[in-house]
């Protein structure tokens, strides 16, 4: 099993020693993993940089030292919107020789990011929705290089309805994600932090994930999203047998 989307104390949001990760990912039987530290240039309500330098060179040390026992990869989770795109673009361009992994995401949309932000009390479910899967289709319109897209309908993990949305009522718009994800020959992320946020499936809901296999997608990437040890791999053997029966090939 493979853990591609996992932060440690380079995000601005954990506290996690990088080592501690590593040993949690290697007592939990994973042959691979990728940190994927967050960069969300001008979030509206937290500073998510990282020191590049300190975070490649650590990294390093640890990629050789535990070398005989897990293969650990250097990423980045780049979350992308109007507001950033030109900074994003010229991070990568300096970057993509020495980070081999990149999810791009989409955190933030109309000015806040639902995890600091109240939008359901604010405005209609549906609007909440349309608005964040347009800022979804931004990103994988104008950022095209990354590995995978994550955690596609992050958003619903902060709408307090039991009924959440249905693929039928953004059927085009998730079409047209969908599609540019596989046009671009890119990966699409099943990721399990969903589970953890009291939902029974992984980001994206299943709907989403048969519809990305009818329009032709195939490749997929596997990730806890986990920002401490415990967290690492969670609910994977429940993800893995799901998927081992969908024509899915995991990166
Ligand atoms: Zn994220
Ligand atoms: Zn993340």
């Amino acid at each position: 099993m493979k853990d591609f989307h996992m932060h440690s104390c380079f995000s601005a949001d954990s506290d996690a020693p990088m080592e501690a990760m590593i040993q949690a990912a290697i007592a939990r039987g994973l042959s691979e993993i990728c940190f994927t530290e967050h960069i969300d240039f001008h979030h509206p309500d937290m500073e998510f940089l990282v020191d590049m330098p300190a975070y490649i060179r650590t990294l390093e040390t640890y990629k050789s030292q535990y070398k005989d026992k897990i293969l650990i990869h250097t990423g980045i989770e780049l979350g992308i919107e109007p507001n950033n795109l030109s900074d994003s673009l010229a991070f990568y361009r300096e970057y993509r020789s020495a980070v081999s992994f990149w999810i791009g995401s989409c955190h933030v949309f109309d000015g806040g990011d639902p995890y600091d932000r109240d939008f359901f009390s604010r405005m209609p479910a549906s609007q909440v929705y349309r608005d964040y899967f347009d800022g979804v289709l931004y990103l994988v319109e104008h950022f095209p290089y990354a590995d995978t897209y994550g955690h596609l309908d992050y958003v619903m993990r902060f709408d307090p309805s039991p009924e959440k949305y249905s693929l039928d009522a953004f059927s085009s718009q998730i079409d047209a994600i969908l599609s540019a994800i596989i046009r671009q020959n890119r990966a699409l992320e099943l990721n399990t932090g969903s589970y953890r946020n009291g939902l029974n499936h992984p980001h994206p809901n299943w709907p989403v994930i048969h519809r990305y296999i009818e329009l032709g997608g195939t490749w997929v990437t596997t990730g806890s999203d986990a920002h401490t040890p415990k967290d690492i791999a969670s609910h994977f053997p429940l993800l893995y047998k799901n998927v081992s029966s969908l024509d899915l090939k995991i990166l």
